[in-house]
């Protein structure tokens, strides 16, 4: 039997061991709260403060964005005007790096992003205003950032047809009648409009009369500047696409056309797709690529693309990248076309550390230009040095041999390297070569026997 004061009691303590899981709960509750504040002290979050209020920048928005950015952070950001469109407009691009007012430390690879060549296809320009935005504000607080940019030289040009994107509207998913807006201001598709590597002499020299201000200004853009690598963005699919656009054969389509470093370039194109979470799976806009990559030539034949310029007229590896099935979707998309394509867009920059690189000099340590680095099993694309007598090689993990040749001296023995990529930044390589004895009448035979070869 229990008393009263006894029941009170009983009553209580079984209250107590009704509220003890709660209060466990509470306090398990507390702890977890407290646990997650202070670890969000030490996560700091990423500043994509750029993705509220979604809308396409226009030409004078992103010229003055590029302008602020200049003056806002003068070590690391610098506009170039590359040239001007049919119309007049500037052709704008952001150069972002570790000190940009400085000529680049010697052998930080230079890489290029290009959006809009076709001005209907505007998802690229977006997004490269946002990388823009996305290496310069947390250039201070995220090491991923700081490293890429302290170790790369970065070029970003959102649009390449600014004519063609006025002539456009958004949410139209299709070219217009006559491909207005696809085209520059002269009804030119800019990606048929480089020198092709299988033209014959004529022609080339006859289409050379009829290049677009826009075209002309990335040829002597790129063949004035060391590039490395490189992507251009389209849309109307969802792949990653690598040379060669043409081929031999000139087949419309169905037949892959294959560089000297197709290794490479799949590399690349599986980078892109892989870190893509709808590219990778390959069935997008009522097409099938394996693993979201695709040979140009094997998806449609080409000619006169940017992509096969860049690799048979230069040093640069460049791709095309087809971001989406609409062409121009409404500006509310942007803030997913971002979170989908930024790992992407960071870790294809970082493969310009990929493979070997160093320096060509004389026994004085004099850099020499143009020589060229010739790569085991991959002698049909040579390298050649800058000013610096520096090189880029580009290169997949294996066992190579490299070679330096130069005019006036004397080849360099084979050198052999073991490529991991598994450091941040290339393999370095030197070499120093000696001059070669002339002959009686004074021309090498270097000159004789590796010039007149080709
Ligand atoms: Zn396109």
């Amino acid at each position: 039997m229990f008393t009263h004061q006894s029941r009170n009691r009983h009553q209580q303590l079984q209250q107590h061991a009704r509220r003890q899981p709660q209060l466990f709960l509470a306090f398990a509750l507390t702890l977890l709260l407290h646990c997650l504040s202070v670890t969000q002290a030490f996560v700091i979050k990423e500043d994509e403060s750029f993705l509220q209020t979604p809308y396409y920048h226009s030409q004078a928005e992103i010229e003055d964005m590029f302008a602020r950015f200049a003056k806002t952070f003068p070590e690391n950001a610098r506009v170039e005007t590359i040239g001007r469109s049919l119309e007049g407009r500037n052709l704008i691009v952001l150069q972002i790096g570790r000190n940009v007012q400085q000529p680049s430390t010697p052998l930080t690879p230079m890489v290029k992003y290009i959006g809009n060549m076709h001005g209907d296809e505007t998802i690229g320009r977006q997004l490269l205003v946002y990388l823009a935005q996305y290496l310069l504000y947390n250039y201070e607080t995220s090491l991923e950032v700081a490293n890429l940019v302290n170790t790369t030289d970065i070029y970003l040009m959102p649009t390449m047809n600014p004519d063609g994107y006025e002539r456009s509207q958004e949410g139209n998913c299709e070219s217009l009648p006559n491909y207005i807006g696809r085209t520059n201001a002269a009804g030119i598709d800019l990606n048929r409009d480089f020198p092709d590597r299988l033209e014959n002499q004529q022609v080339s020299q006859l289409r050379s009369h009829k290049r677009q201000p826009e075209t002309a200004a990335i040829i002597n853009w790129v063949l004035g500047k060391p590039f490395v690598l490189s992507a251009n963005f389209h849309g109307g699919a969802i792949v990653a696409s690598y040379p060669y656009d043409n081929s031999i054969a000139h087949h419309e389509c169905c037949e892959e056309s294959l560089t000297p470093d197709d290794r490479v370039f799949k590399l690349m194109a599986h980078t892109y797709a892989n870190n893509h979470p709808i590219m990778r799976k390959g069935h997008n806009c009522n097409d099938t690529f394996t693993d979201g990559i695709t040979n140009g030539a094997n998806w449609y034949e080409l000619n006169g693309g940017m992509q096969d310029f860049n690799y048979a007229f230069s040093n640069c590896f460049e791709m095309t990248i087809e971001l989406s099935c609409c062409k121009y979707p409404t500006a509310d998309t942007l803030p997913a076309e971002w979170a989908r394509n930024k790992r992407s867009l960071m870790q294809l920059l970082k493969l310009s550390h990929i493979g070997v690189k160093g320096l060509v000099t004389d026994a004085s340590g004099y850099p020499i230009a143009d020589a060229n680095i010739l790569v085991s099993g991959i002698e049909d694309k040579p390298i050649r040095t800058t000013k610096r007598g520096e090189y880029w090689r580009l290169l997949t993990p294996g066992i190579y041999n490299v070679q330096a040749l130069a005019f006036g001296y004397q080849p360099s023995e084979p050198k052999q390297v073991h490529v991991t990529n598994e450091n941040s930044e290339a393999l370095r390589l030197d070499f120093v070569l000696s001059p070669r004895e002339l002959n009686y009448d004074g021309i090498s035979s270097f000159y004789n026997n590796f010039f007149y070869r080709h």
